[in-house]
C-alpha cells in the first residue's frame, strides 16, 4: 500500500481527495489543524467503505510542529514513507492591500506557501532515494491570473506555481514528479460565504465545481499513469480564466 499524506485532508476538496485516493488503494494519512470532529468524520467515512488511513494533527504553517508530526509518523511506521504528498491545506483572508494588515498578510502566506516548503523538504529525501514519487500542490485561479481583494493568497499560490516548475525540474531524473491543480469556484466551507449566484454568471458552465471533480484529477496525478507529466499546473474550473 502506498502512503499518501493530504494536507487539510479533512474537508472540502482535500477530504473529496482522501476519500478517492484511499479508494485507489492508498493508505492515506489525514492532515487537519483544529476541527477534529470533521477528521474523524471523514476517517470513518473512508473505513466504512472498506478504505484505511489514520489523522495526522498539524499546523502546516509551524515548522516545529510539521517536524514533530514526521517524527509521529516515522515512530508509527518505521517501515514507511510518505509516496505521494498532496498539498492542499490553505486559508484566505481577503482584504484591500490598502487595508491589509500583517497578519493577514503573514497568516496566509505561512499557511499556504511556506508550508509547501516544510513539508515538501521532509518528503522530498525517500522520494529520490526510491526513485518514486507524486508531490501535487492545489493552487488556484487567483495564483494564475491574480484577484482584487487577494493581494496575500494571489502572491502564496503564485509562489507555490514558481516552485512547482522549478522543483519539477530539479528531481524529474528521479522519477519525482511535481505539477499543481488550480480550481476555480469549488462549493466548500472557504467559498459558502460568497453570492454564488451572482460569480456563476461568470463561469462558462455556469456553476461552481464539487470537490469530487478535482479529486479525480488529483487521482490521475497521484498514479502511474501521469508518469510524463512535470511541472504542470492544470485548471479545474468550468472555462473561467
Ligand atoms: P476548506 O476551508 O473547505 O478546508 C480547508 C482544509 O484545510 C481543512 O481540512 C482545514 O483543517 C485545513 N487547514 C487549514 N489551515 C490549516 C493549517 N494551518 N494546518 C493544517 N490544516 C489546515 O478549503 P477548500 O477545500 O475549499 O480548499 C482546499 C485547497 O484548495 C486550499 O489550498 C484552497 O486555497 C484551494 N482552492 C480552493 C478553491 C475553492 O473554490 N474552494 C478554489 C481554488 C483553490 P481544519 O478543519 O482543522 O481547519
Amino acid at each position: 500500500m502506498k502512503f499518501a499524506l493530504i494536507t487539510g485532508g479533512s474537508r472540502g476538496i482535500g477530504k473529496a481527495v482522501s476519500k478517492k485516493l484511499a479508494e485507489d488503494g492508498m493508505y492515506v494519512l489525514i492532515n487537519y489543524r483544529s476541527n477534529k470532529e470533521e477528521a474523524e468524520n471523514t476517517l470513518e467515512e473512508i473505513k466504512a467503505s472498506g478504505g484505511a488511513g489514520e489523522l495526522l494533527q498539524f499546523d502546516v504553517s509551524k515548522p516545529e510542529e510539521t517536524e514533530r508530526a514526521f517524527e509521529v509518523f516515522s515512530e508509527r511506521h518505521p517501515e514507511n514513507h510518505i509516496e505521494i504528498l498532496i498539498n492542499n491545506a490553505g486559508i484566505r483572508k481577503d482584504n484591500l492591500q490598502v487595508f491589509m494588515g500583517d497578519d493577514e498578510w503573514n497568516d496566509v502566506i505561512n499557511t499556504n506557501l511556506n508550508s509547501f516548503f516544510y513539508i515538501t523538504r521532509r518528503v522530498l529525501k525517500d522520494m529520490l532515494v526510491n526513485k518514486f514519487g507524486r508531490i501535487i500542490n492545489m493552487v488556484s485561479l487567483s495564483g494564475l491570473k491574480g484577484m482584487p481583494g487577494q493581494t496575500n493568497y494571489s502572491a502564496a499560490k503564485a509562489g507555490i506555481i514558481g516552485a512547482t516548475k522549478a522543483l519539477a525540474q530539479e528531481i524529474a531524473s528521479k522519477k519525482v514528479t511535481v505539477n499543481a491543480v488550480a480550481p476555480g469556484f469549488i462549493k466548500t466551507d472557504m467559498t459558502a460565504e460568497l453570492d454564488e449566484k451572482e460569480l456563476k454568471k461568470m463561469i462558462p458552465m455556469r456553476r461552481f465545481g464539487k470537490p469530487e471533480e478535482v479529486a479525480e484529477l488529483v487521482s490521475f496525478l497521484a498514479s502511474e499513469k501521469s508518469a510524463y507529466i512535470t511541472g504542470e499546473v492544470i485548471s479545474v474550473n468550468g472555462g473561467i480564466y
